[in-house]
């Protein structure tokens, strides 16, 4: 896995011009059971992943952060939210809530979540490959790709069965 996951940049940037035209195509004319098959690709690549053997996601980028996130979080350590956002928290350019550092500070050696049944929404949903209107966050996907073996695979599948 490790080996894969330092050629994955290089990878998801040789695929980036073919990728960007594939979603571009998609976009215009979804197909009617677009949501149907990225459950299928979805459902089906994670069955072969494990993400305990990567957390790439949980090392280089870490999630943000919304309010009920933030709640739920700090009653799970029996804390103010305040304490918790300046332990932990920045702002980001974006005016979002994010990690102060990567890799996140709740990723144990074992690339386990110590936060697991409370975490971010934006970790459970992380690649966001089985929500609904996929073809609507190709700029992310474009970008995750380049972190998540996982979204890397299903979107060459996607390629393959929606030429
Ligand atoms: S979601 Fe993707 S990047 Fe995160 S651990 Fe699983 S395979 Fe790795
Ligand atoms: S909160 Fe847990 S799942 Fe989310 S980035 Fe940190 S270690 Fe990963």
């Amino acid at each position: 896995m490790n080996e894969l996951l330092k050629e994955l940049p290089k990878l998801a940037k040789s695929k980036h011009a073919e990728s960007s035209k594939f979603f571009n195509k998609l976009k215009k004319r979804p197909p009617k059971n677009l949501d149907y098959i990225m459950q299928e690709l979805h459902e089906s690549e994670f069955k072969r992943t494990d993400c305990l053997k990567c957390a790439n996601c949980c090392k280089t980028t870490g999630p943000l952060f919304t309010k009920a996130d933030i709640e739920r979080i700090s009653k799970f350590f029996k804390t103010k939210p305040q304490k918790f956002i300046e332990q932990y928290l920045r702002i980001d350019d974006d005016n979002d809530y994010v990690l102060k550092e990567v890799p996140c500070t709740f990723l144990g050696e074992d690339n386990y979540c110590s936060i697991y049944d409370v975490r971010p929404k934006a970790c459970r949903e992380f690649p966001h490959t089985d929500r609904k209107k996929f073809q609507q966050i190709s700029n992310l996907t474009l970008k995750n790709v380049a972190i998540c073996p996982a979204a890397f695979n299903i979107v060459e599948e996607m390629k393959r069965r929606l030429p």
